[in-house]
């Protein structure tokens, strides 16, 4: 029933997969050996550069450093290093090369000393030549890759890992193991035709997403409890810290002296653990309910119109803690991350919707925009032609209709939107210029031009006579 011309979809693409690891007993020892040696290594790396500079002005590249470090695992004193498999090593002097480079090209800072417990990712190149991952079959449980120095580790296998393998890189968060894999030639997943021409969406605050086809999606509902555990462990952590401080002879009610260190105690230890165990499975389930949420998206439609939204200011600019709390657990930003990347592997039209467009204020029946709405009336009614709304699939219908008129418009449409005053605000059409123009239906297009004359300020010249529209915008 839609014309619309699916875009050109890319037939292979880069990815990443993450597993977790169980290491054995042995390659957890190594693992975490290595975590501390990786630090070590940049630390090292890093002074070397920066003295060398300072005494004759030499810049170390990462080949002399790679010599001088072959040398420094064999000196008696750091013979530890050379214990551990070495390319986890190289690995580090290459980020390091590539950070100076960002800073020598103004487009970062300095490279910083590595404080400890923040680790640096172990990654090992994937030798193409050598089968070094087993990817094993659906029914199988692990997928087993062979890294020098630590043997075969085995990873959960949660997909079947398809295209050229190229690197691995082992993390530690919340006290277990994962690892990233790069591919790249991985074959897009193919996509069966949209059931639906455009579909708007409105990235709630109750809801994750509320569409334009009368789909929403709670947030998970396991967060509540979790998120008051969460406030428990840490009021519990902030009561242990403040024992400790004053077991010292500190005052826990005033800041404490610059260079003070609180000894951790084992409870305080467990307590840590506990809030960053909570802190990874909260983030877990919210991330697998915006997957859920976003695959089926992308499945569902071929025009997808979303609101750019300034996650950022939105979520400093609220001010109550609550609306923070649920703009944050909405996860905006990750949302448009997921949506972007899916539509482009599906051959969907991403459709972005300048910020500045009132869609909730803008009634979807009547076109009449109602300014006296306020943030927290999530129903109401239309004070023009009386219609009952739901202030978020309100916005979802209202950013259908203008994604698609923006992509009817073409990339100049952006100019077009009154509310942005001309050209953007952030001079920056990026996104809108991205979008594909595609055939529309016949009913679209009409329904589209009453909406263009509505809105448009006067002298706009893509304003239809005949069309009186003063009460608009
Ligand atoms: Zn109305």
């Amino acid at each position: 029933m839609s014309e619309a011309a699916p875009a050109e979809a890319v037939s292979t693409i880069e990815r990443a997969y993450r597993m977790r690891v169980y290491p054995t007993r042995s390659q957890a020892r190594t693992l975490a050996q290595l975590a501390g040696a990786t630090r070590f290594v940049w630390n090292w790396a890093l002074d070397r550069r920066s003295t060398a500079y300072r005494v004759d002005g030499t810049k170390l590249n990462w080949v002399a450093l790679s010599r001088e470090f072959t040398v420094l695992r064999a000196a008696p004193d750091t013979a530890w290093l050379s214990d551990l498999p070495r390319e986890p090593f190289n690995q580090v002097l290459r980020d390091q090369e590539r950070a100076f480079a960002g800073f020598f090209a103004k487009r970062a800072q300095y490279p910083r000393f590595r404080r400890r417990g923040v680790p640096l990712g172990l990654r090992f190149t994937l030798d193409q030549r050598r089968e070094q991952v087993e990817r094993g079959h659906d029914h199988d449980r692990w997928v087993r890759v062979n890294l020098p120095g630590l043997g075969t580790l085995k990873l959960r296998r949660t997909e079947a890992l398809a295209g050229r393998l190229r690197s691995i890189t082992l993390r530690r968060e919340a006290g277990a193991w994962y690892a990233s894999i790069t591919a790249d030639g991985v074959p897009v997943p193919v996509a069966a035709p949209a059931a639906r021409a455009a579909i708007g969406v409105d990235i709630g605050l109750k809801d994750l997403i509320v569409r334009s086809d009368g789909v929403h999606v709670p947030a998970p509902a396991a967060f509540r409890a979790q998120l008051g555990r969460l406030c428990r462990y840490q009021r519990h952590y902030v009561r242990q810290r403040d024992a400790a401080a004053r077991r010292q002879g500190l005052d826990p009610a005033q800041p404490f002296p610059k260079g003070t260190r609180i000894e951790v105690s084992n409870r305080m230890h467990r307590t840590q653990q506990r809030v960053a165990d909570l802190h990874a499975r909260i983030a877990a389930v919210r991330l697998e309910a915006l997957h859920r949420a976003t695959t089926d998206l992308v499945r569902s439609t071929q025009v997808i119109a979303i609101e750019d939204l300034a996650v950022k200011a939105m979520a400093r600019g609220m001010g109550r803690r609550g609306f923070r709390r649920s703009v944050a657990n909405a996860a905006p930003g990750e949302l448009r991350r997921q949506i972007t990347y899916k539509a482009r592997w599906t051959g969907r039209t991403l459709s972005v919707v300048d910020r500045w467009f009132p869609s909730s204020k803008t009634c979807s029946s009547c076109g009449a925009v109602n300014k006296a709405l306020q943030l927290q009336e999530r129903r109401w009614t239309c004070p023009a032609c009386g219609t009952e709304h739901d202030r978020d699939f309100n916005a979802a219908v209202n950013l259908e209709r203008e994604g698609l008129r923006l992509l009817e418009a073409g990339p100049r449409a952006a100019l077009h939107t009154p509310m942005s005053g001309g050209i953007d605000a952030r001079g920056d059409l990026g996104a809108v210029a991205e979008a594909q123009v595609i055939a529309l239906p016949q009913h679209r297009r009409s329904l589209n031009r009453e909406l263009v004359a509505k809105r448009c300020a006067p002298n706009c010249p893509k304003r239809r006579s005949g069309t009186g529209g003063e009460d608009g915008a």
